[in-house]
């Protein structure tokens, strides 16, 4: 297990959905950096707050988002591929705050690589 309670203390170990933290384990595997989880579960106030949206997959109980810090293209490349291929269908690129994006929001749609 890459992720932990200890380790990852932004991810909402309450509310994280359980599959898309495992196929977030699998993308971690293999992309073979780091993935420094900055954001998961948050209320429609706190996606709001911080440029997102109350309606946004982070505010999803259970939670299929993830944000990670991502800061260089060449590990934008390594992650984006690696959660392609562990199955998320939506994956998102912010370079204003330096992180890609994650889930599994089967109510939006699916298959997609936007900018956020
Ligand atoms: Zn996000």
């Amino acid at each position: 297990m890459y992720f932990t309670p200890q380790t990852d203390p932004h991810i909402d170990w309450v509310r994280v959905d359980r599959n898309a933290l495992q196929m977030l384990e699998k993308a971690r595997e293999i992309a073979g950096i780091a993935f420094i989880v900055t954001s998961n579960y948050r209320t429609p106030e706190h996606s709001e707050a911080v440029g997102g949206f109350a309606t946004d997959a982070h505010t999803q109980n259970p939670c299929s988002a993830f944000d990670i810090a991502c800061a260089d293209s060449a590990s934008r490349w390594k992650i984006v591929f690696a959660l392609k291929e562990a199955g998320f269908p939506r994956i998102g690129i912010n370079t204003k705050n330096n992180h890609v994006h994650c889930d599994c929001d089967a109510t939006k749609p699916q298959f997609v690589l936007f900018e956020e």
